[in-house]
């Protein structure tokens, strides 16, 4: 069967405002993520005050926006970070020139349908703050290449996407002979070979990352970046076990051929802390600020999401876990196995999660906050 090597074509999230729309389900993230590096994200603007680059224009970009609320949220945040910190020290607020970057297929539509609206948002809240004008404009490409011209952007954000790899291993895809394993993606049991393919694979695309960053960005720019971690010393059951699972049941039904799943492997690597550092430190074009680790439930009751713990119950808890981890992935399985499983195959994760909730109440996994500046 024919397999695509690069995850570059079929990896987004699903489009649209609908009820499996990223957009309608990235509340987590929001949540969480994207608050919690917040005060980090604090520190490394002010700190571009203090090294004296903050310009006219602060031009930022955020990759892999995807689409919906958290794309602005970030934008948002920004905004009223540099607000503060610029009316601290007596200074105007500069305009702001945002580049929302993601793949080509990302739907950037409604991104695009949401700004008249969020900037009349904008300009009521202005009227309170003091900010400059606001200029958003969307950059389509992988991160994984040179996306901005040299020297040009002042900060770089990017929240959830950097466990997602450009491709699969060669090693796992390459006819005969390739590494082949019982799961979809890396566990804790799977050989030492494929978890080697996997790290490689990571340390290509994160330093390719860091080179292309590093040549667009100002000199003392800085960069703030929150990803999916990995800690060896706690089991993490991850979404993909879920959906490893329930692919697993579609066979043993006949749903799916034994070859189609056993050709599939998901292009996503969670570093540990170390091997993030090394390849930091290996490619050398910046200084590491700060690297943080900080725990995120899938669960919505564990971390503050519903509001009352009694009003969620497991099922409807099983519902939201499946409708998220189906946002995010349900374009790249849909590529591998066809859109007609694609319901049979999340009734069956939901089930799961469901089962999961009930068993252990937990669902946490390691978020590494990172932030970087360029070096002189
Ligand atoms: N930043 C948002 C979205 C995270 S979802 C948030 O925090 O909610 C991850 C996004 O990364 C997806 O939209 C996916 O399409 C994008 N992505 C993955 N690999 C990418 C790449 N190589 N280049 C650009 N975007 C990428």
């Amino acid at each position: 069967m024919e397999v695509d090597m690069s995850a570059q074509n079929i990896l987004h999230m699903n489009s649209g405002v609908g009820d499996k729309s990223y957009a309608h389900n990235s509340f987590f993230q929001q949540r969480k993520a994207i608050i919690q590096a917040n005060p980090i994200l604090e520190e490394s603007i002010t700190r571009l005050y203090h090294n004296n680059i903050v310009p006219k224009c602060l031009k930022v970009a955020d990759l892999g926006c995807s689409s919906g609320p958290n794309a602005l949220q970030v934008v948002s945040n920004i905004i009223n970070i540099v607000d503060t910190t610029s009316s601290n020290l007596n200074l105007s607020s500069p305009n702001f020139q945002f580049y929302l970057n993601d793949l080509f297929e990302n739907d950037f539509n409604t991104i695009f349908k949401s700004l008249p609206q969020y900037h009349k948002t904008l300009l009521e809240e202005k009227k309170e703050l003091k900010i400059g004008s606001c200029f958003i404009n969307a950059t389509p490409g992988t991160f994984y290449n040179r996306l901005f011209p040299t020297s040009s952007i002042h900060f770089f954000h990017s929240s959830y996407c950097l466990h997602w790899l450009s491709q699969v291993p060669e090693k796992l895809i390459e006819g005969e002979e390739a590494l082949r394993w019982d799961n979809i993606y890396l566990t804790r049991t799977s050989p030492v070979s494929m978890h080697r393919a996997y790290l490689e694979q990571f340390q290509k695309d994160f330093k390719q990352f860091l080179k292309s960053r590093s040549e667009e960005l100002v000199t003392g720019g800085g960069m703030l970046l929150a990803f999916i971690g990995r800690q060896d010393t706690s089991e993490i059951r991850t979404a993909w076990e879920l959906i490893d699972m329930s692919l697993k049941d579609l066979l043993l039904e006949k749903l799916i051929e034994k070859e189609t799943l056993e050709c599939f492997n998901m292009p996503n690597y969670d570093p540990s802390m170390e091997e993030v550092k090394q390849v930091i430190e290996e490619e050398g074009s910046f200084i590491l600020q700060k690297l943080e680790t900080v725990h995120q439930d899938w669960d919505p009751n564990t971390n503050g999401g519903g509001n009352d713990k009694n009003k969620v119950d497991e099922n409807m808890r099983g519902e939201i876990v499946a409708k998220y981890i189906r946002a995010i992935t349900e374009p790249l399985l849909k590529a591998h196995f066809g859109e007609l499983r694609m319901d049979e195959l999340f009734l069956r994760l939901e089930n799961k999660a469901v089962q999961l909730i009930k068993e252990t109440k937990i669902f946490k996994f390691p978020i590494l906050v990172i932030s970087l500046i360029k070096n002189a």
